[in-house]
């Protein structure tokens, strides 16, 4: 038993598909119908991840993430129809550890979910104490972050993408390069996604200075 996925879609059909092949790879589902429902089933079951619609019926699946950002740092899947950069840059600022569009490859789905589930089953980062630059300070083992000694929040993509640079201090990690260790598989989004995640790691570090674009090349921290 890997522990249950909280399936928020109001399609019956494409809940039945996702429900279908998650439990083919051992996993158990909870279903909800709607974001509200969701919010409830997630106070009830101990769950590992969210695989989230975004058109559902009362509150949207945007808004759904952020209650749930609100209070809990369980990954987040979107699933969704809308496959504009605006709904997938929007999904992930709301919080979204990835996004899957549809039409999708529901194998394709499983195994996004399971990387997301390596990632931050802590399996993420090799390193063992704390990794620093300037005054801030990630910890692989509580995967916390704290800038200045005050803890700040990431998601879970954030958190392992700062994990990332941290631990190649000094040297340019080119966008191909942070994709293969962060996202393990690529993106839909493709190396774009990864300017996207820079872009909001470095506002919620509030150190724009800290994560270096290197033009042409990608980015690093300096040591
Ligand atoms: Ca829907």
């Amino acid at each position: 038993m890997k522990g249950a996925v909280l399936v928020v879609e109001d399609e019956q059909a494409i809940a039945d598909l996702v429900r279908a092949y998650l439990r083919r790879d051992g996993f158990d589902v909870v279903w909800a119908r709607s974001g509200e429902q969701a919010l409830e089933e997630l106070g009830r079951h101990p769950v590992r991840l969210v695989v989230l619609d975004i058109g559902l019926p009362g509150i949207d699946g945007f808004e759904v993430c952020r209650r749930l950002r609100a209070r809990t740092t369980v990954p987040l899947l979107i699933l969704s129809a809308r496959d504009d950069e605006v709904d997938r840059v929007a999904g992930l600022e709301a919080g979204a550890d990835d996004y899957v569009t549809k039409p999708f490859s529901p194998r394709e789905l499983v195994a996004r979910v399971k990387a997301i589930l390596r990632r931050s089953g802590g399996g993420a980062s090799a390193v063992e104490g704390p990794l620093t630059a300037d005054d801030v300070e990630l910890d692989p083992a509580s995967r916390s972050v704290r800038v200045g000694g005050e803890p700040i929040e990431l998601t879970a993509r954030e958190f392992d993408l700062l994990a990332a640079l941290l631990a190649h201090p000094g040297v340019v990690l080119s966008r191909d390069r942070l994709l293969e260790l962060v996202w393990q598989g690529g993106f839909p989004g493709g190396t774009r996604t990864v300017d996207v995640h820079i872009a909001q790691l470095r506002a919620k570090l509030g150190r724009p200075d800290l994560v270096a674009t290197v033009r042409g090349a990608g980015y690093k921290v300096e040591p």
